[in-house]
């Protein structure tokens, strides 16, 4: 990662994501710039025609070589000077100097240096950025001659390569990803564990989660996972819930049976943070009967501290009162708000009541815990979000967003490119709007920035 990027964590503090590297193509005008875009995604996510007099904005690709993914930025959007050419392709390479880990620089080997090109290589050379030269337009073996005059540019090797037919492409991007930093070609998630989905049923003593846990299971039918050799271990309980099995994490917590050897309190709070750690979503139970309490708000933050998605159950709705029922939802509505994007189900686990609506619910955060959006579908969105609402100036400054990628999930991950600092409200607001136009239903979502001020 280039050290001049500062890096700021912003939403649930568990790490800045690690962003995939970024290669920004630059060039001026009809070298061919989104051919070669084209070539390297395969055209898997659309890459928007040049129309003249339309401006095409920047805009990033997810792609993908030899296993090795990264973020492709297409620059040319910027070709709307006619005067001052050269300054314009300079600002442009400005621009992907500021994002990239690895530049690639396009010219048109067919016509030769040109002012644009140098004033462009002029900048590049400033930045101490990688540049991978490529030479387009070598359709054939006769034009290999003029991709040679161009080592006269002085960045290095001029790859030959034909974005049309796709000649030569192989090794530019072989020499591409040759030049990205070390260490940011890491695996973004972790692999995905086999087996059931694992669910971790939690909440202070007494809500009723062993009640539920019987009801769900009932205690005859019990398979237990891993075989407690002392009741300190783990105990894991698959169970059959809608035509699919899920395994219930650490339930040692929960059964009466461990719980009587064990005691009460140690469960509640050393059980938690072990449970989550190997769940992927969490129901976190709540009794109705009571006023919400402080330790079903710490519930709850651990769930976001942890990254996992998130079921609200609210359980004892059998001895719900009418008149606490309005209180209940004023509760919610006051201690609950930064998780109003959590499926909320109303069970008794007495009764029976509603229990066929919690696997829907826990399907439901499982796939906005798992969500992604294509780098280009992102961009697009982002886009239109930004000139309609940018970000407020601040200290006289505008930021700019560049671009943004999703870098992983489980949960969701943003990582956006920016020129200044975000305010916390205006990263509030991307994140309703995330939720708004995509869903990310049930779990929480992590943006971070990285600032070139
Ligand atoms: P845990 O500590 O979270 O496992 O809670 P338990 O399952 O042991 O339940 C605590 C108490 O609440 C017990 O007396 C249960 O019978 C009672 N309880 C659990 N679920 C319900 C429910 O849906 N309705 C009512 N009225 N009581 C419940």
């Amino acid at each position: 990662m280039s050290e001049d990027f500062e890096t700021a964590d912003i939403g649930v503090e568990d790490g800045p994501a690690v962003p995939l590297p970024v290669v920004a193509v630059v060039g001026r005008p009809n070298v061919g710039k989104s051919s070669l875009v084209n070539r390297i995604i395969g055209r898997r996510e659309a890459v928007v025609e040049d129309v003249p007099g339309v401006t095409r904005d920047r805009v990033a690709y997810d792609a993908e070589w030899q296993s090795t993914q990264f973020t492709l930025v297409d620059t040319g959007g910027w070709e709307t000077s006619v005067s001052g050419l050269a300054a314009m392709v300079a600002r442009q390479a400005e621009y992907a100097a500021q994002t990239a880990d690895v530049i690639l620089f396009v010219v048109d080997a067919t016509v030769g240096i040109t002012d644009a090109d140098a004033a462009v290589t002029r900048v590049l050379r400033a930045t101490n950025r990688p540049v991978v030269l490529a030479a387009n337009k070598v359709d054939g073996s006769m034009q290999e001659s003029d991709a040679l005059e161009l080592w006269n540019l002085g960045v290095g090797e001029p790859y030959p390569i034909s974005a049309l037919h796709g000649r030569g492409t192989g090794d530019l991007l072989d020499a591409v990803v040759e030049a990205f930093p070390d260490g940011d070609r890491e695996v973004q998630e972790p692999e995905a564990e086999d087996g059931p989905p694992r669910v971790a049923l939690l909440g202070r003593p007494n809500v009723g989660k062993s009640s539920l846990l019987n009801r769900l299971a009932g205690e005859d039918r019990v398979v237990v996972d891993s075989v407690a050799g002392t009741t300190r271990d783990a105990v894991d309980e698959l169970i059959e819930l809608g035509g699919k099995t899920w395994k219930f994490i650490d339930t040692a917590g929960i059964r009466r049976r461990f719980r009587a050897l064990q005691g009460a309190d140690y469960y509640a709070t050393m059980r938690t943070g072990t449970a989550l750690e190997r769940a992927e979503v969490a129901v976190v139970l709540m009794d109705v009967s009571e006023p919400l309490a402080e330790q079903d708000i710490r519930v709850v933050e651990q769930v976001l501290e942890a990254g996992r998605g998130l079921v609200l159950a609210f359980n004892k709705w059998d001895v719900l009162e009418e008149d606490r029922r309005i209180y209940l939802e004023k509760e919610i509505d006051r201690q609950l708000a930064r998780v109003a994007w959590a499926p909320r189900v109303n069970i008794s686990a007495r009764t029976g009541r509603h229990m066929e609506k919690l696997v829907p619910a826990v399907e439901t955060s499982l796939a906005g815990w798992s969500q992604r959006i294509p780098t280009g579908q992102l961009n697009n969105w982002l886009k239109e979000l930004v000139a309609a609402t940018p970000p407020p100036v601040r200290g006289g400054k505008q930021p700019k967003i560049l671009f943004a990628t999703q870098a992983g999930a489980k949960p969701p991950q943003f990582v956006l490119f920016t020129t200044g600092f975000l305010e916390d409200n205006y990263r509030r607001f991307i994140e309703r709007r995330l939720r708004e136009d995509f869903g990310f239903e049930g779990s929480p979502i992590h943006i971070s920035m990285r600032i070139r001020e």
